[in-house]
């Protein structure tokens, strides 16, 4: 078994579960604890329950009630150096036994999990997407990319699910308000020209285990 669920997504807040038989992980906690605390509740997943928290990089919508939660449920949180240094409010919260860093482009293991981090574009510390792996069903999570890579479209390869998400609509950034300086950030190559907050889901997908339009279950 191997369970896909995203809790929330888009620029208000991100946070996305994972589940296998044995492990249960988080990626990001970009909206209030209590929210996340709250969406678990409704997946009827205990927070205590849960192996760790897995980070893309340290901008808010990601790592918003990360501190927080890891606190209050005692959790690992899986991040690497650049982007650990980059969340010092975050990182305040957080127990030193918990800080479990990884190195992007190496492969580590989260109960029956194995993960990948690789580079993605993206104007943050050290960002990154992850394939996560169990008996050979892959996933992969690439969220905020700011436009796709050779690198990225190898590490996709053979996954059952690949979530894609970025952040703006190109006409609708056009006719914003937001100064050119800002238009210029968001269109730039750290950021995406694919419309907003768009999923993929390619292949297969199938629902199971939650009664959600948003999760998947691959057996
Ligand atoms: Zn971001």
């Amino acid at each position: 078994m191997l369970n896909f669920c995203s809790l929330y997504s888009g620029s208000s807040g991100n946070s996305l579960f994972v589940e296998t038989d044995n492990t249960k992980l988080l990626i990001d906690a970009g909206v209030s604890s209590k929210k996340i605390e709250k969406a678990l509740n409704d997946l009827n997943v205990d927070p205590n329950t849960l192996d760790g928290i897995l980070v893309t990089h340290e901008h808010s919508d990601h790592v918003q009630g990360l501190g927080t939660f890891s606190k209050k449920f005692d959790l690992p949180v899986f991040v690497n150096q650049e982007t650990l240094d980059a969340m010092p409010k975050q990182r305040d919260k957080i127990a030193d036994k918990n800080i479990k860093k990884f190195k992007v482009a190496e492969q580590f293991s989260i109960g029956d999990l194995d993960i990948n981090p690789f580079s993605i574009p993206h104007d943050a510390a050290n960002p990154c997407g992850f394939t996560i792996l169990n008996e050979n069903k892959k996933i992969s999570i690439a969220t905020d990319i700011g436009h796709m890579t050779n690198d990225i479209l190898k590490n996709l390869e053979e996954s059952l699910f690949v979530m894609l998400e970025s952040n703006y609509d190109p006409e609708v950034l056009k006719c914003s308000s937001y100064p050119f300086s800002l238009k210029s950030r968001i269109a730039g190559p750290s950021r995406t020209s694919i419309k907003s907050n768009c999923w993929k889901n390619h292949f297969f997908s199938i629902k199971i285990r939650f009664k959600k339009s948003n999760a998947w279950s691959f057996k």
